[in-house]
């Protein structure tokens, strides 16, 4: 049995809105990324929580990995609406969201529901974390050291187009609506 996941908050009176604000020292389980779920020993993942969009990812990436899982003893869980919707909120604020992935957004939601950590070595998925209070942890590279802003450019003529509200599940930043050429997210600079 896992006592960790009776939903306790320690200290203060948390709201839900005031979840993602909580000190690391706070946070309780860990959320694992896809990139978490294929370098670490089934044994550290034990009881972890993990998308079910995930199992989708990781056996086009690595099948034998994914048959392998289920002696993890991991738990399989959706974010819900108000915590997708956060995580939306903090990716179209620093512009992230074009480079975020459907399954990508739903880690970082379930780590703000359940006050967790999230294990990533996605920056944006880092970034976002920084800005949300959410505590993270690289799972196998060294990771961000200060919080981005980003802004999707066209590399024709050098629009600024406004973040889009969802992820795209491609990853693909599509084209200018002016000149049709790609877009590319740079680095806001302040
Ligand atoms: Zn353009």
């Amino acid at each position: 049995m896992n006592v960790a996941s009776c939903g306790h908050r320690l200290g203060t009176e948390a709201t839900p809105e005031s979840a993602a604000d909580l000190r690391p020292s706070m946070a309780e389980g860990e959320v694992l990324d896809t990139a978490a779920l294929i370098a670490w020993p089934l044994e550290r993942m034990r009881g972890s929580l993990v998308v079910p969009s995930q199992r989708a990812e990781l056996s086009r990436i690595s099948p034998d990995r994914e048959i392998m899982l289920d002696a993890a003893e991991l738990e399989w869980a959706s974010p819900g609406s108000a915590a997708i919707a956060r995580a939306s909120d903090l990716a179209t604020t620093t512009g992230d969201m074009a480079g975020l992935s459907p399954v990508d957004l739903e880690l970082l939601a379930l780590a703000i529901e359940r006050v967790a950590t999230l294990a990533t070595d996605d920056y944006r998925l880092q970034n976002l974390c920084e800005l949300g209070g959410v505590p993270w942890l690289s799972v196998t590279m060294e990771g961000i050291s200060s919080l981005w802003s980003w802004e999707l450019r066209c590399t024709g003529c050098g629009a600024v187009l406004p973040s889009p509200g969802t992820p795209s599940s491609r990853r693909e930043l599509g084209n200018c609506s002016d000149c049709g050429s790609t877009l590319k997210l740079s680095r806001k600079r302040d």
